[in-house]
C-alpha cells in the first residue's frame, strides 16, 4: 500500500475523535473534542448540532496540526441513528440533533405496532424508537417546511463537501431501506410518512463523496460509515460468525453474516455491514443501550468518583456476582434493546440488602452490562446455528478488567481486547484506502492486529449459567413491567 495519510473522524456520542492514519495503519496524531449530550423531558436525549459540527472541525484541525503528515483524504464515521432537521440551501440546522438514545418517538412506533412484521421483513430491523425513521416522523411536525431530516452524516458531509449522501450501512439503520436491494423502500417511507425523494443518495462505504478544504488543502472525502460497522471492519471481522462488541456509551455486538441478509429469528436485527463498490455484506446486530452511560450515571450520583475508578471500587472478582443476595442490575436506563425490544423499560436493581456496599453496586452494574451482552450473544448464536467462538472487544469501557473478565465468564469464550481505543476511526480510514484504490481488498486495507489482552473464562459453565439466569430473570421482570409482550424464547 502507498499513499498519504488519512484524517479519520469518528463523530461519536460523547466526543469527536480525529486520527491521522498513515498508509501502514499506524496513528501519527490523535485529538478528541467532547460533545455535550443533554437529557430533555421524559426520554429525550439531544445534542446541539453546532457543537457537533465544531467538534468535528476542532478535532480534525488539531490532529492535522499535531501530525507532520501530508493529508491525502478525509474519512468520516458517524454515530448512526441520530437525526436532525436542516436546510439544504445553506446547511443551517433547524432542530437539535435527536440522539440515538432518545425514546420520545415511542408514540410513533406504538402507532405502527400492527405493522411490525412487515416492517421487519423489508428493513431487517425491529420497530423501535432507537432507529432513525420513527425519530424523523416524530420531528417532522415540529420543524419548518422546506427542511430535510437526515442522519448526522449527511449534514456533516454536506457542510464538508456540498454533497447530499449517506452510506449504505448508515441507511440500513433508518428503517427506510429495502435491505435486500440496498435502496430506499417506497413502502417503508410511506409507512413513516417520509418522502423518499427527499432522502439523500445512498453511496458505497468506499465512495468518494466530494472534496473539502476544511482541514487545509483540498482533499477528497472518502470512507464513510456508521461507527459500529467501521469498528467491525477495523477488527477484521470479515468471515461469517466473526463478532465484535464495542463498549462505549452503549454496547453493540455485531456479527458478520456475509452476502445474504438472513433475518433474525432470535430478536436481533440484520443490517448492512458495508457496501464495497456494488457488493453488499450484511451483519447481525444486538445492542445494549446503556453501558458507559450507566457508568456516567453512577458518577453523577456520586456512587463512583470517575470511570477510571471502576475496577478499584468493584474490587477483584471473587465470584460474588453469582451469589444469591448479591445485587443484580438491569441497565435499561434508556429502555431495553435486543432481544427484549422494550423502549419503555427502565433500569432496576434487585437483591439489595443492608450489607450492600458501593463496591457491590458498582460490580453489579458491570456484571449487568456483561450479562446483557451475553444474552445478545446467545441470540446471535441461535441465528447462526453455532456459538460465537471468541469475541473481539473495543471501546472506552474495555479498560475495565472487571467488565472484560465478567464478559469472558458469562460468555464462556475468550475475549480479545483490540489493541487501540480507535477501532471506529481506523475502520473508516481502511474504507478510505479501498476507495482511493490504495488497497485492493479488506484484508489488504486492515492492518493485522494482535489483542492487547485476552480474557479467558475464570469460572465454569454451571456458575456462568447460574449468574446469567439470575440476570435474565430480572430483565424479564423489567420488560414485563414496561408492558412489553416479550416472552422467554
Ligand atoms: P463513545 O464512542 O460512545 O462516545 P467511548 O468508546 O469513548 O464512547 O467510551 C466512553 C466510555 O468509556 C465512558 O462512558 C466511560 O464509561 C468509559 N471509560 C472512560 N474511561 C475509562 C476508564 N479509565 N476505565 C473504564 N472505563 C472508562
Amino acid at each position: 500500500m502507498s499513499g498519504e495519510a488519512v484524517l479519520a473522524l469518528d463523530q461519536g456520542t460523547s466526543a469527536t475523535k480525529a486520527l491521522v492514519v498513515r498508509a501502514d495503519g499506524s496513528v501519527a496524531a490523535e485529538a478528541e473534542v467532547p460533545v455535550g449530550v443533554r437529557t430533555v423531558g421524559t426520554g429525550g436525549v439531544e445534542t446541539d448540532p453546532e457543537e457537533l459540527w465544531s467538534s468535528v472541525v476542532r478535532a480534525g484541525t488539531r490532529a492535522v496540526a499535531q501530525s507532520r503528515e501530508q493529508i491525502g483524504a478525509v474519512a468520516l464515521a458517524n454515530q448512526g441513528e441520530t437525526v436532525l432537521a436542516w436546510r439544504r440551501e445553506d446547511g443551517s440546522a433547524r432542530s437539535a440533533a435527536i440522539g440515538w438514545q432518545d425514546r420520545r418517538a415511542s408514540s410513533v412506533t406504538e402507532r405502527l405496532e400492527s405493522q411490525r412484521d412487515e416492517i421487519r421483513s423489508v428493513s431487517g430491523l425491529e420497530l423501535d424508537p432507537y432507529f432513525s425513521a420513527p425519530k424523523m416522523a416524530w420531528l417532522r411536525p415540529q420543524v419548518p417546511d422546506g427542511t430535510v431530516i437526515t442522519t448526522t452524516d449527511s449534514w456533516l458531509l454536506h457542510r464538508l463537501t456540498g454533497s447530499y449522501v449517506t452510506d449504505a450501512a448508515t441507511a440500513s439503520r433508518t428503517l427506510l431501506l429495502d435491505l435486500d436491494a440496498g435502496t430506499w423502500s417506497d413502502d417503508l417511507c410511506g409507512r413513516f410518512g417520509v418522502e423518499a425523494a427527499s432522502l439523500p443518495r445512498i453511496v458505497a462505504n468506499t465512495a468518494v463523496v466530494g472534496s473539502t478544504r476544511e482541514f487545509g488543502a483540498e482533499v477528497p472525502v472518502v470512507g464513510t460509515a456508521v461507527d459500529q460497522q467501521a469498528a467491525l471492519f477495523a477488527e477484521a471481522c470479515f468471515g461469517r460468525g466473526q463478532a465484535k462488541c464495542t463498549y462505549g456509551t452503549g454496547a453493540f455486538l455485531l456479527t458478520t453474516l456475509g452476502a445474504t441478509a438472513t433475518r433474525s429469528r432470535a430478536g436481533l436485527v440484520t443490517c448492512v455491514a458495508w457496501r464495497l463498490g456494488d457488493t453488499l455484506t450484511y451483519c447481525l446486530d444486538g445492542q445494549v443501550y446503556t453501558a458507559g452511560s450507566a457508568v456516567g450515571w453512577l458518577v453523577s450520583l456520586g456512587i463512583l468518583p470517575s470511570a477510571a475508578d471502576l475496577d478499584a471500587l468493584a474490587g477483584p472478582d471473587t465470584g460474588r456476582g453469582g451469589e444469591e443476595g448479591s445485587p443484580v442490575f438491569v441497565p435499561a436506563l434508556s429502555g431495553l434493546g435486543a432481544p427484549y425490544w422494550s423502549p419503555r423499560a427502565r433500569g432496576a436493581w434487585s437483591g439489595l440488602g443492608l450489607g450492600t456496599d458501593r463496591g457491590a453496586l458498582v460490580r453489579s452494574v458491570l456484571e449487568g452490562i456483561a450479562a446483557n451482552v451475553a444474552v445478545v450473544a446467545r441470540a446471535e448464536a441461535d441465528d447462526l446455528g453455532s456459538p460465537v467462538e471468541r469475541l473481539r472487544a473495543d471501546g472506552g469501557l474495555v479498560r475495565s478488567a472487571v467488565l472484560m473478565q465478567a464478559q469472558a465468564d458469562l460468555l464462556q469464550v475468550p475475549v480479545d481486547v483490540y489493541a487501540t481505543p480507535h477501532a471506529t476511526a481506523l475502520g473508516a480510514a481502511a474504507l478510505a484506502r479501498i476507495g482511493l484504490g490504495e488497497a485492493q481488498s479488506p484484508d489488504d486495507a486492515v492492518a493485522a492486529w494482535k489483542p492487547v489482552t485476552t480474557y479467558t473464562p475464570s469460572c465454569g459453565p454451571t456458575a456462568a449459567e447460574h449468574r446469567l439466569a439470575r440476570w435474565m430473570h430480572a430483565a424479564e421482570a423489567v420488560a414485563r413491567e414496561a408492558g412489553s409482550e416479550w416472552s422467554s424464547r
